[in-house]
């Protein structure tokens, strides 16, 4: 049977699975399937040229029941509401699994930006803000950066949104300059807490991180600090690295700085000298003890999870696994972390984020990975002792199944206790 690539698709299949193992209430079940609430909206933008183009985005609020909606927002020229609900879903499963008083939700515009000047660029993301209204808030739901989203995007957003509403409000969307409300560590907060997860799954297969090999699939805002961060905090080499271009790989090790440095010239990750090219597809299968996806969805499924080396998958993108790579990469023995525990750092400190803002704190670096540290280790060993529990009754379930139940269980409390069903 050909595997069914598509997001929602994936991610209810998942929650069934999750579901028909803890048994969950029915009603409860029924629930969780579908999003609570898909906006879509038709932008129209000024352009540089004087004419007026339009966009179409979304807003994808999938489950409040926990606390108000969170979730970043995609600009992509392959956006689409499937994976826009998908994307929330995971969102609910992510906030839910880190135990922070927060739904899940997500957002996404069809274009390329690549193809539109910060002139444009502003424009868009200003009239997202105006198209959704009142449907955000920082207790309805609260946007971030995601993938070709950033710091700037966000500040543009909140400033829409305070003049829209006429006072200040930065808690309204978290990932914004510190100068505006930010928080420290928020931009490397994804790798960050990726490689807190690392080093607890190292300890549990008594592996030596210093010693071991990293690929890295994706050189954005997950996979370009991830490098950074596993090389300076562990000692150990990525070997393989990719952009949406490709990729290059060599057994000795890449040099981030060089790296850095061709990439910044313009020519994608390929212009690095000094190693060999390889594809996105073929970075998957190098010789590596350790994988991160760190791109977008589908990147393993059954057409190539056989030819994974590596013993460990860091899924610090968002779908990175489909749900038959899942099984064949548990049946073979490598462990799989899933995406919403793995990539939960950048929500978790997204969290610490929207409490400063709301409370006037302002915490220092130190203070915000202490806490980060705290919340993630407390979710990997939630996630193992989860696992550990259904061996015992003699049921074998893969990480993300484990996942899975800590979450939705969370979720559908949540719901039993405002009456929902
Ligand atoms: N976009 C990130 C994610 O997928 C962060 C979301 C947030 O901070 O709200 O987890």
């Amino acid at each position: 049977m050909i595997e069914d690539m598509n997001p929602f698709k994936i991610s209810q299949n998942e929650l069934d699975l999750a579901a028909e193992i803890m048994n969950l209430d029915k009603k409860a079940h029924a629930i969780l399937r579908e999003p609570k609430r898909t906006i879509i909206v038709t932008i129209p933008v000024k352009m540089r040229d004087g004419s007026v183009q339009t966009f179409t985005g979304f807003r994808v609020l999938y489950n409040d029941a926990r606390g108000p909606g969170k979730g970043g927002i995609r600009y992509h020229p392959l956006e689409n509401v499937d994976t826009v609900k998908a994307l929330s879903a995971w969102m609910t499963w992510k906030t839910s699994l880190a135990n922070i008083p927060f739904g899940g939700a997500k957002g996404g515009i069809i274009c390329d930006p690549k193809k539109l000047n910060d002139f444009e660029l502003e424009n868009l993301s200003r009239g997202y803000i105006r198209a959704l209204g009142r449907t955000i808030g920082p207790k309805i739901d609260i946007p971030a950066p995601d993938v070709y989203t950033n710091p700037q995007i966000m500040a543009w957003m909140m400033d829409e949104y305070s003049e829209l509403v006429g006072y200040d409000e930065p808690g309204v969307i978290t990932g914004k300059p510190l100068e505006i409300g930010g928080s420290e560590g928020r931009f490397d907060s994804t790798a960050m807490g990726g490689m807190y997860v690392l080093r607890e799954a190292a300890k549990m297969l008594k592996m030596d991180l210093k010693d071991s090999k990293i690929a890295i699939q994706g050189f954005g805002n997950a996979g370009k600090f991830a490098f950074e961060i596993a090389t300076s905090l562990s000692g150990a080499k990525v070997v393989a690295v990719s952009d949406s271009a490709g990729g290059v790989y060599n057994p000795d090790g890449i040099d981030y700085k060089k790296l850095v440095e061709a990439k910044e010239k313009g020519g994608g990750v390929q212009s690095y000298e000094g190693a060999e090219k390889i594809s996105n597809e073929q970075l998957l299968t190098v010789d590596a003890d350790v994988i991160i996806p760190a791109a977008i969805e589908n990147q393993i499924t059954s057409q190539n999870a056989d030819k994974i080396k590596a013993k460990v998958v860091l899924e610090l993108a968002n779908g990175p696994v489909t749900p038959d790579a899942d099984r064949i990469l548990f049946e073979r023995g490598i462990l799989d972390l899933p995406d919403f525990l793995v990539n939960s750092g950048g929500v978790v400190v997204s969290y610490f984020e929207w409490v400063q803002d709301i409370g006037g704190y302002y915490w220092t670096q130190d203070d915000v990975y202490k806490k980060l540290d705290t919340i993630i280790t407390r979710s990997f060993n939630d996630v193992m002792a989860m696992q550990k529990k259904y061996e015992s009754d003699g049921k074998r379930i893969s990480p993300r199944t484990a996942a899975y139940i800590v979450a939705v269980d969370r979720v559908a409390k949540a719901m039993k206790a405002r009456g929902w069903y």
